[in-house]
């Protein structure tokens, strides 16, 4: 990777390139390798902050960075996206904390594991929408991607209730 990164230096460079996103959008994703928003959503670097983690949920640390977005570098909107196949789809949040204990560590975070995917991104929606940590909350939307299909369709809670 070292080496590549060294070999394509000149298209890594962003020369005067603003590190406030230009399209002010911030996308909220799980972190699966299959994911790959930049075509998915359109996007060009310097579009929009990116924030990945295990699911695509709004954990404490992903309010932060949202929260930075918005408040330092002007992102106005937020995307969600969730998917099919997620590792944490049916996942066993007992079975994990057991494996933790068994090495001697009780984190203060969860594993997140979640049997709905469409219930978590309206819960994580509807969060998102009634955090003061966020200033700007009109325009956050959450899609489901099918990594088989391609298709990315569109959760809303105050539509699909
Ligand atoms: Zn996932």
């Amino acid at each position: 990777m070292l080496a590549w990164a060294a070999a394509h230096a000149d298209e890594l460079a962003a020369p005067g390139l603003s590190p406030r996103p230009q399209r002010r959008v911030a996308v909220l994703s799980c972190m699966d390798t299959r994911i790959d928003l930049f075509p998915m959503l359109g996007l060009k670097r310097g579009d929009a902050h990116i924030i990945r983690n295990a699911g695509g949920l709004a954990t404490d640390d992903a309010i932060r960075s949202l929260s930075i977005s918005q408040r330092l570098l002007g992102t106005e909107e937020i995307v969600v996206v969730m998917h099919e196949g997620c590792g944490l789809h049916g996942a066993s949040e007992d079975e994990f904390t057991q494996a933790l204990a068994a090495d001697g560590v009780m984190p203060s975070w969860r594993l997140g594991a979640f049997d709905d995917v469409e219930a978590t991104l309206c819960n994580t929606l509807s969060r998102l929408r009634s955090i003061l940590e966020l200033p700007a909350r009109d325009f956050i939307r959450g899609f489901i991607f099918d990594p088989e299909t391609g298709a990315l369709r569109e959760v809303d809670p105050d539509v699909n209730p």
